[in-house]
C-alpha cells in the first residue's frame, strides 16, 4: 500500500498538522491502494499563506522564467508518462491502455497548449491609437479544485495556465483520485518550481475545499466537479467576490439524422461508454431521427453486446468499473428509475455483468423509447447508460437537445453541412461536435447553463487567470 499522507507546501513535503487517514481505493478490486490524509484549517492556511507569501515574486517573473519552467515540467512528464498513467489507472479505474492513451497524456497536452498562450500573450499593450496602456496582471492566489474523473486533465487545465499567467496556487485534488497530483507536484518540483508557488493540500469538500473556497487570501476559485457542489462554491466565494470559474456537468445530446454516415450511432454509443460514461460532456442522450431509430436501436444494441468490461490493469480494449462504491448505488438507482419509468431496457440493467462481482463494475445499458422528461434523460448518470429518444423535425431535434439544465457539450450527425451549420448555432452549449470531429488543442471548453461559468483551455483558459488594468497618459 502506497503512502501518500504529506502535503506539498512551501517546496516541501510536511505532515498534516493533525492527523487524519483516508483511504484511497482501487475500484477494481476494492482494495485500499494508498493512504493520504485530509487536511485541517491549519493545513489549508498554512498553504495559503505560502502562496501569499509567493505571489509577489511569481507574479513579477518574466515569460522566459515560466516558459523555462513549464519546458522543464514538459519533459520531465513525457519521461514519467507510465507511472503516471499506472496510477491514474489504479485510483480511479480507467483501463490502463486508455489510461496510457488518454488519461494520462491530457497533462501534456495541456503544457503544449498553454505555451502556446503564453509565448503569444502579450502582457502590455497599447489601447488602439490611444495614450492609454493596457496591462494585463495574474489575478493572485488560486484555490484549485478538481475531480477525480479525467483527474490530471483537470489539475493541469488549471495549474499550467496558473503558472502560465504567473498566479499562486494551492490545488485540492479529488480526495478519491489524488495519486496522480501526487505525482505531479513531484514533477513540478524536479522541474525547479520556485517554493510556494504550487502547493497542494488533500481533503474533503467539506473540509479543505470549503475552506480555501471562504479564505479571505484566495483571490480566485476555479472549480471542476458537480453542478451541486459548484453552486455551493459560488455561495461561499461570494462574500468577499472571489473570481469564480465553474466546470461542471452535463447531459450531452447526440443529434443523429437519417442521412448520418453509417458509423455514427457505433460512434454515439462508443463515445458514451467511454470512460465507463464518467465524463461530463459524454453524449448520453441520443436524439434520432425516426425514419432510421429502430435500425439504431439494433446498432447501439449490437455495440454494447461487443463492449467488453474488466478490470483496469488488464491490456485491450474494454471498459473499467466506475469509480466507487458511492457512484455505483447511483448509477444502478438511475438504471431501476429508466425500467420504472417505463423506458425499454435494450441491454445491459442493474447488477453486475458476470464475473465481475467485486469492484463496481456495470452492465452497458441503452434504454430506447425514452422521453426527454423521464429522470434518466435529465439527469447526469456518470455511468454507461444510453438514453435513445427518437424525433421527427429539425425544430423538435434542437428543442429536445436544448431541453436540459445542463450545456456543455451537444453533438451533430449529419452529411449536410449547412444543416450541422444551422443546428450548431441554435444548441445552447458550449462545445458542439460534428461529426466525430474532435476538438484542436487550444479549444476552449466549458457550458452554457448550469454546465458552468467560463471557459478551460487555450487564450479563453488562460484568460481566466489574468486581471485587466488600463492605464491612461501613458505616452
Ligand atoms: P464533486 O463536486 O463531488 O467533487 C469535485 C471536487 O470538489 C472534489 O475535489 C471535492 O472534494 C470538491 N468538493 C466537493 N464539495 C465541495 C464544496 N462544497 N466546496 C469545495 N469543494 C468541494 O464532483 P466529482 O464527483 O468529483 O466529479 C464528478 C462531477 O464533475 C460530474 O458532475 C462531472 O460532470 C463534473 N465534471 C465536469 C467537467 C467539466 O469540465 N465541465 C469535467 C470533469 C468533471
Amino acid at each position: 500500500m502506497l503512502d501518500y499522507k504529506k502535503f506539498y507546501i512551501n517546496g516541501q513535503w510536511v505532515d498534516p498538522v493533525k492527523k487524519n487517514d483516508f483511504e484511497v481505493i482501487n475500484p477494481s478490486d476494492e482494495s485500499v491502494c494508498a493512504i493520504i490524509s485530509l487536511g485541517s484549517q491549519a493545513d489549508t492556511d498554512a498553504a495559503v499563506s505560502a502562496a501569499k507569501a509567493a505571489f509577489p515574486m511569481w507574479s513579477s517573473s518574466t515569460k522566459e522564467d515560466r516558459i523555462e519552467l513549464l519546458e522543464k515540467l514538459y519533459d520531465i512528464y513525457q519521461r514519467r508518462m507510465d507511472e503516471m498513467a499506472e496510477v491514474i489507472s489504479m485510483e480511479m479505474g480507467a483501463p490502463i491502455d486508455f489510461a496510457k492513451r488518454s488519461q494520462a497524456p491530457s497533462g501534456t497536452e495541456a503544457i503544449e497548449d498553454f505555451l502556446i498562450q503564453l509565448r503569444k500573450f502579450e502582457f502590455e499593450k497599447q489601447l488602439d491609437d490611444s495614450d492609454n496602456q493596457l496591462i494585463y496582471q495574474p489575478i493572485g492566489v488560486c484555490a484549485l479544485i478538481t475531480p477525480w474523473n479525467w483527474p490530471i486533465s483537470q489539475v493541469a487545465l488549471k495549474v499550467i495556465p496558473a503558472i502560465a499567467a504567473g498566479c499562486t496556487m494551492v490545488l485540492k485534488p479529488s480526495e478519491i483520485a489524488p495519486l496522480d497530483s501526487m505525482i505531479f507536484a513531484d514533477m513540478l518540483e524536479e522541474a525547479g518550481c520556485p517554493a510556494g508557488v504550487f502547493n497542494l493540500v488533500n481533503g474533503d469538500g467539506a473540509g479543505v475545499g470549503s475552506q480555501l473556497t471562504s479564505h479571505p487570501d484566495i483571490d480566485m476559485v476555479s472549480f471542476t466537479g458537480s453542478t451541486r457542489a459548484g453552486a455551493l462554491i459560488s455561495h461561499n466565494a461570494a462574500d468577499d467576490f472571489k473570481r469564480v470559474g465553474l466546470e461542471l456537468g452535463g447531459k450531452g445530446a447526440n443529434i443523429i439524422f437519417a442521412d448520418a454516415d453509417e458509423k455514427a450511432v457505433k460512434r454515439g454509443v462508443r463515445h458514451c461508454f467511454n470512460n465507463t460514461g464518467q465524463s461530463c460532456n459524454a453524449p448520453t442522450r441520443m436524439l434520432v431521427e425516426r425514419s432510421i431509430y429502430n435500425q439504431a436501436v439494433e446498432i447501439a444494441k449490437e455495440t454494447a453486446q461487443s463492449t467488453k468490461t474488466d478490470i483496469a490493469s488488464k491490456e485491450g480494449k474494454h471498459l473499467g468499473p466506475l469509480v466507487s462504491q458511492l457512484q455505483f448505488e447511483k448509477v444502478q438507482a438511475l438504471i431501476q428509475a429508466g425500467i420504472d419509468e417505463k423506458a425499454t431496457l435494450v441491454i445491459g440493467g442493474t447488477g453486475k455483468p458476470e464475473g465481475l462481482e467485486k469492484g463496481f463494475f456495470v452492465k452497458p445499458t441503452i434504454f430506447a423509447d425514452v422521453n426527454n422528461q423521464m429522470t434518466i434523460a435529465q439527469t447526469e448518470i456518470f455511468g454507461p447508460v444510453l438514453s435513445m429518444i427518437p424525433f421527427d423535425t429539425e425544430e423538435e431535434a434542437i428543442e429536445i437537445a436544448n431541453d436540459t439544465p445542463y450545456g456543455l457539450e451537444n453533438y451533430i450527425q449529419t452529411q449536410d453541412q449547412e444543416k450541422a451549420k444551422r443546428i450548431s448555432k441554435k444548441l445552447l452549449s458550449g462545445v458542439v461536435e460534428v461529426n466525430g470531429n474532435g476538438l484542436a488543442l487550444g479549444s476552449p471548453f466549458g457550458g452554457f447553463k448550469h454546465s458552468g461559468i467560463g471557459r478551460e483551455g487555450g487564450e479563453h483558459g488562460f484568460n481566466e487567470f489574468i486581471e485587466v488594468k488600463v492605464v491612461t497618459g501613458w505616452n
